[in-house]
């Protein structure tokens, strides 16, 4: 692969490892966080430091943002001048999740500023921004994302080019309002199914072979014993932690009030996870709703759950 000069900004959980995945793949990364801590820790990892991010743009083939919201893409962009401190024709990958709007508003600046872009959000978490397993959705023309593609590899273990601008943040909205609203339903199923007598062992044998099968309970299982690697085993410790899927869904329930969309199920979760996240979910994984669900139905969790910490209450 041809070695490239990459400005890198925000150096978090993700963009941290990310950065670190892209110096060990063999490209001169210049990276940039508001965060003193972050930007020395992936300076220990071979990221050179720069002053702002308009700095760490100037020299570089590719820019890789990792913000939190779609405000900060903008006005980093924009306000914080980005796009004018990049060489023309650079190409800016923002692998952020945020708003399609805004994405696509990213997308139109960036172009207009003579560059090229691609939204690029990832699915697989912190562990896969670690271990470069990460999965890009990608949106823009085809040949910004075949430039970004070989980067995006070394990033992640795939990356799927899902249409136009905002396409990637379309797909990753569309995928986890399917994944809030079935972890929902399985965690109902479980409390239903605890009221009716019904042992979790017993549950998980039928559904996951029969059509209730999901990867929200085959995978993610949110009662203990059944699947042991699930987050329910470590007392709700993320895994893909609840504030991260209600601001999700917060951008699905967006988008689908904006398209006059009749989400129903899905608007219904994005207020269900917003509750979750701002309560007892603030530091748990998404699958602890079950808990807020058994919770609200006044019910203690069955003698086969082994959630030390519901019966401690
Ligand atoms: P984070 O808060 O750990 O990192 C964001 C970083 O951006 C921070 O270090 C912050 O200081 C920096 N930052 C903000 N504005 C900046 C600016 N103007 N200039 C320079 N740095 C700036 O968040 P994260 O967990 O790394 O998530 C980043 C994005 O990835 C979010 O959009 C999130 O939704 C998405 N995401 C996160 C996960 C996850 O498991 N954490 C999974 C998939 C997607």
């Amino acid at each position: 692969m041809v070695s490239s000069v990459i400005a890198f900004v925000g150096l978090g959980h993700m963009g941290g490892p990310m950065a670190a995945n892209l110096v060990k793949a063999g490209h001169r990364v210049i990276g940039h966080d508001l965060v003193p801590d972050a930007l020395e820790a992936a300076v220990a990892a071979g990221v050179e430091a720069a002053p702002s991010a308009a700095a760490a743009a100037a020299d570089a083939d590719v820019v890789v943002t990792m913000l939190p919201a779609g405000r900060h893409v903008l006005a980093l962009y924009q306000e914080q001048g980005l796009l004018a401190a990049a060489r023309p024709g650079t190409l800016f990958v923002d692998c952020s999740t945020i708003d399609v709007a805004d994405a696509r508003a990213a997308h139109q600046a960036t172009v207009a500023a003579g560059h090229r872009a691609v939204d690029a959000p990832v699915s697989g978490g912190v562990m896969g921004a670690e271990a470069a397993t990460l999965t890009f959705m990608v949106g823009g023309d085809p040949t910004a994302f075949a430039q970004a593609e070989p980067l995006l590899t070394a990033m992640g273990k795939k990356a799927v080019h899902c249409g136009a601008a905002g396409a990637g943040q379309a797909a990753k909205i569309c995928n986890n309002m399917i994944l809030g609203v079935s972890m929902i339903a399985v965690s109902e199923a479980f409390v239903l199914g605890e009221s009716l007598g019904l042992s979790h062992q017993a549950l998980y044998d039928v559904a996951s072979t029969a059509s209730g099968q999901c990867w929200a309970l085959s995978v993610n299982c949110p009662v203990p014993g059944p699947v042991p690697g699930s987050p329910a085993n470590r007392d709700y410790l993320p895994g893909f932690a609840a504030p991260l899927m209600a601001k999700d869904l917060g951008l699905a329930a967006n988008a689908a009030r904006e398209g006059g969309v009749d989400a129903e199920l899905g608007l219904r979760a994005a207020a269900l996870y917003a509750a979750f996240a701002e309560g007892g979910g603030a530091a748990e994984d998404f699958s602890g709703i079950v808990r807020a669900i058994r919770e609200r139905s006044g019910r203690r969790p069955a003698a086969d759950t082994h959630d030390r910490k519901a019966r401690k209450r």
